[in-house]
């Protein structure tokens, strides 16, 4: 049984962090100049890692997604994978990612026991792919999104989040994806963190507005019968559609009274709330020779202190990291 927080939410998942590193720079997550990545020292091992998630498992966890950075540009990803997947406990493992190394690692990474990628799409043009990502390459993550699918990792969902005058001409255009295949779009609304918080004001789009402009152009979205996943998004079909809409609202409608989850980021810290600059250190006391009970000790400290709701609202936005070195 999953251990409960001071407001009764079950904390079954854990996000990790391998890196804050990335071969992305998208104009939403990173400051045009970068973040300065942390030295290799810095970075939790593997061995860590693995450490941590066994002392969640005895906390009830039993589903962690990598994430980052981008998990894929850490080297030796693969071998983590497998130490995840053979944890007692651990039935769901994961992986975001921006897809563009997921044609080369797919396989591989089937084979050491990851279950699913979500990947993080923001349009279908190749022009436009390279500007929000300051240099991606688009055919890149088609290319990783068919290898993904022909090595099993799926449900594969895809993560689109709406920036006005950027791409939010193309929700339509996702939304058809669904009628055309099994594709999964997720649309995300932009989130205000670190240095780029007071740009994203601008750049908001609600799950409202994104739902209105898809039901003008498809007709009325069904609830989706078929639950894709147990995260914060609401999953919806349009009539005939083979996959499936979800809608993730962070701003416009918080989910936190379903928060299942604790993040812990690539440098070691664990951070109760996405939307709070509270964290504990892990790292330290893992490199001072803590062992499994005392960092279980911790994960029950930094359950205790998941805030009841976060305060986007109240305009009270997280300043200390980017998206990038927390991973979403
Ligand atoms: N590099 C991987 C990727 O892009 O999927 C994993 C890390 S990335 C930080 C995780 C997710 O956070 C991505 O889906 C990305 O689009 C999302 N994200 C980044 N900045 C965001 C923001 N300000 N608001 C909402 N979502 C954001
Ligand atoms: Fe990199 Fe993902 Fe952030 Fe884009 S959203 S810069 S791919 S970490």
């Amino acid at each position: 049984m999953p251990y409960l927080d001071n407001f009764n939410r079950p904390i079954s998942y854990l996000r990790v962090s391998v890196t804050d590193r990335c071969n992305l720079r998208c104009v939403y997550c990173m400051p045009p100049e970068g973040v300065p990545w942390r030295p290799h020292e810095e970075i939790l091992r593997y061995e860590e890692i693995e450490l941590i998630v066994r002392a969640a498992t005895s906390l009830g966890i039993s589903k962690v997604r990598l994430t980052g950075g981008e998990p894929l540009v850490r080297l030796g990803l693969v071998e983590l994978v497998h130490k995840l997947a053979h944890i007692p406990g651990i039935d769901d493992l994961a992986m975001t990612t921006n897809g563009t190394l997921l044609a080369r690692y797919a396989a591989e990474l089937a084979q050491a026991g990851l279950r699913r990628v979500n990947v993080s799409l923001d349009t279908l043009r190749p022009e436009r792919f390279r500007r929000i990502t300051r240099r991606g390459n688009l055919a890149a993550v088609f290319e990783g999104i068919a290898a993904a699918r022909e090595a099993g990792l799926v449900p594969l969902k895809v993560n689109m989040v709406m920036v006005r005058g950027l791409n939010d001409d193309e929700v339509v255009d996702f939304a058809r994806l669904t009628l055309e295949g099994d594709w999964h779009v997720r649309f995300i609304e932009l989130m205000p963190l670190g240095a780029n918080a007071a740009w994203a004001g601008d750049g908001y789009v609600s799950v409202g507005e994104a739902r209105r402009r898809i039901e003008a152009a498809f007709g009325e979205l069904l609830p989706a019968k078929v639950r894709v996943g147990n995260g914060p998004a609401r999953y919806y079909r349009l009539s005939g559609a083979a996959g499936t809409i979800g809608f993730i609202s962070p701003v416009s409608e918080h989910f936190c009274y379903r928060c299942n989850r604790l993040r812990l980021t690539a440098d070691g810290r664990l951070r109760p709330c996405l939307l709070s600059d509270y964290e504990i250190d892990l790292r330290t006391p893992l490199r001072l020779g803590a062992d499994l009970a005392e960092i279980r000790g911790l994960l029950i400290r930094s359950i205790g202190t998941k805030p009841e709701r976060h305060h986007l609202g109240e305009s009270i936005a997280p300043r200390e990291r980017a998206m990038s070195e927390i991973g979403g």
